[in-house]
Formats: C-alpha cells, structure tokens, sequence
C-alpha cells in the first residue's frame, strides 16, 4: 500500500521543476540563538512552524529538490533532517528538536541563492506549547488534504507526512584545522633556556589532531607536521582549502614576568574583523570568500551586507567555540589566565567563513612551563580537554 502511494505521488510531482533546489543548510550557534540558513533557488514563499509528537522544526516549500546532500553539520537543538514531498506537491523538511527551542522570526533573502533564515531559541516547555504550530510565512499549506491526502494521513496522526520518514542521515565528521603555531625560521617565543615556541606548538598540534582522528568523530588536519615557515595569510587559506568546519591556532605566550602561567584562548576583535572585511572584500573575488554563499550579485550593498552576517556569524560561533575551550581545559585540571577568553586581532583568526579560535597553552616564558608543555602527558591532557570542548559544541 505504502510504495503504491509513493509511485503515484512521484507520478503526481515528475512535472515539477527539477531546477528548483535546496543547494545547502547550515546551522550556526549563537549565544542567544540558533540561525538556520537554507540556500535555494525558485520561488521563495515559506512557512515555518514547530510541531510536536516529535518536537521538530518543520518547513514547507514550494517543490525543491534536496541537493544540500552530506555537507550538513548539525548543532544544537538539530541531529537530522528529513525531507520529502506532500501530496500537494509541496517540499517537506523536518528537523527534530533535542531540546525545547521555537521560532522566533523567519524571513527570505533575495539573491543567487534566495535564503531562507530561520532564528531559534530555547524556551520553556509553556512557552514551547503556547509556540505549537504558529505558522511563519506567507506560504498557505492545505490542511484539507484530497482522497489521496486522506488516505495518507491515517499513516500520520499530524497528517502532513505523506509517507514514512527516511531514516535520519549518518552525522557527517567535522573537519578540524590545527594549526601549530610558527616554524621554520619564525622561532616563536624563547625561553630562557633555550626552548622554542615552535617546537612547543608542532607535537602539540600532533597529539590535538591524533587525538581527535582516533576518536572517529572528526577529520583533524594539520597546517604544518614538520618544521616549516608558513604565512599567517596561507594557514587561514589552508583551512578554507580544506573546507574546515573549525580552524585552531596553538601557540604558547610570552610576558616580563617568569611566573605568569595558565592558558587562554582568543577570537577576533570585533573592530579588526571589521576592516578586515572590507579589505578581504576589495582584494578578492567576493564569491571565493564565502563557502557555500554565491555572491555573484549586481548589487555589491548586498554583497556586504552577506559578507558581514557571515562574519558575525563565524564570530559568535567562535565565541561559543572559545567558551567551551576555556570549560574544557578547566574541566580537566589545566591551568588558566583571569579572564581567560580573550580578544585580538589575530591574522591567523581572519577567515570570514571558518570558526577559528587561538589558544595561548601556556608560557614559554616561565621555563617549567615551558617544559610541562613538552611533556606528552601534558599535550594529551590538552588535546583530551579540547576534544571534549568540540563534542561539546558539535553536540556529540
Ligand atoms: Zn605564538
């Protein structure tokens, strides 16, 4: 009966128009939110709406196909998306909820592709139940389904679900960039007694990124595994080469005082992204600065405004990043600064696209630091508190 039903519905849509398509969904966490961005092309009506039995988010379209594909990262309150086509030939996306968040606005882009953004945030079990299905969006959804419709909805007590649900997607691995800080002819810091910063950084780096690859949860990759001078510019370039979901720059501090120990971890400064958008703007192709975003639009307004929101977004992702790191070393016994999340305006930190935070392991400067840095039982404390961290804020 069921895969009748789905034959004659795939009669039903073969007509529709296949160019039309859903070309990429991400999921970026903020400290107050969570904003969903689909990029699609066709026409742009919506509706939005959270439904219960399960608790998901779920979006109607006018007919697209899903071309978004194995690139999605989930985060927070999202683990899977499921999608299909109604009966009335619209696209179905459903996205269930591992925790309590509603819709608190949702609007359309216009440009190549048109996005849908669609803001959440976590509220009580009320207030979840007083949000239940109010609808955002000019889309009408016909809730009187035909015969066909009818029949159908005795499979689905909410009646919007035509057939049974695809099993939800395998979580694709996030691809971490670790980048050991200096190399080659840039030394780093110094110690008193002669210990480089670079060559603090390189087996730090090595156990991170073994750390996270032997986990099977992430790709880990490194800028360099030997001893080589890079250019700040060129690892961030790696990272977007390598099409990462988060870049980690590692590095150990230097001040006056020989005492001074602890980690801090660093994200860009507001006022440095700032101007470096509009030099990253200028100097490039604007499309090749964006993954995933095509900024081949006439109107350059526009163009910024798209550069911009993605930047804010990167910058609270690495915010969120950075908070979660300062938790994890804590949580395993590693010592930290005051007011250990910092901000500066970093080179390596510049990628408008890639979450990217610095850590500051410790002080070169203080030589028994310097030492603890070098010993593997110290690197493996670190590298196991950031792989923490990451399962924290990829919600595994
Ligand atoms: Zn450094």
């Amino acid at each position: 009966m069921i895969s009748r039903l789905i034959f004659i519905s795939l009669m039903f849509f073969n007509f529709s128009a296949f160019s039309a398509e859903i070309k990429a969904l991400r999921i970026g966490q903020h400290p107050d939110k969570v904003r969903v961005v689909f990029d699609m092309n066709g026409e742009m009506d919506f509706q939005v709406r959270i439904a219960d039995n399960p608790r998901r988010l779920v979006v109607h379209l006018p007919s697209k196909t899903w071309n978004a594909g194995g690139d999605v990262i989930f985060a927070k309150p999202f683990q899977s998306i499921d999608h299909q086509k109604t009966i009335t030939g619209l696209t179905q996306l459903s996205l269930p909820l591992t925790s309590l968040y509603t819709v608190q606005s949702a609007f359309m882009i216009a440009g190549q592709p048109n996005r849908l953004v669609i803001d959440m945030t976590p509220v009580t079990d009320i207030e979840f139940k007083r949000q239940l299905n109010k609808i955002h969006g000019p889309l009408v959804v016909n809730s009187q389904p035909d015969v066909l419709g009818d029949l159908i909805s005795s499979f689905n007590k909410n009646g919007d679900t035509p057939y049974p649900s695809q099993k939800p997607k395998k979580r694709i691995k996030p691809i971490i960039v670790i980048d050991a800080g200096h190399g080659g002819k840039d030394p780093g810091a110094i110690s008193k007694g002669g210990i480089k910063e670079k060559n603090i950084t390189l087996p730090m780096a090595k156990m991170i990124a073994k750390t996270l690859n032997q986990s099977g949860r992430y790709t880990a990759k490194l800028t360099r595994s030997d001893d080589r001078y890079i250019k700040l510019y060129n690892r961030v370039k790696i990272a977007r080469k390598a099409k990462a979901n988060l870049f980690i720059s590692i590095h150990a501090d230097s001040v006056g005082n020989s005492r001074t120990r602890g980690a801090s971890v660093y994200t860009l400064s507001n006022t440095a992204s700032d101007k470096q958008t509009e030099k990253m703007a200028a100097r490039e192709n604007q499309a090749d600065l964006i993954g995933g975003i095509d900024l081949n639009i006439e109107d350059k307004d526009v163009s910024a405004i798209l550069i911009d929101l993605s930047m804010r977004e990167t910058m609270n992702q690495s915010k969120t990043l950075a908070n979660n790191v300062v938790g994890g070393l804590r949580g395993e016994g590693v010592k930290t600064l005051k007011g250990p999340h910092r901000y500066a305006g970093f080179a390596v930190l510049k990628a408008p696209d890639v979450p990217s935070i610095l850590i500051e392991t410790g002080f070169v400067s203080n030589e028994s630091q310097a030492r603890q840095l070098l010993t593997p039982a110290h690197q493996k404390r670190i590298a196991k508190s950031l792989m923490k961290s990451l399962d924290k804020y990829f919600e595994f």
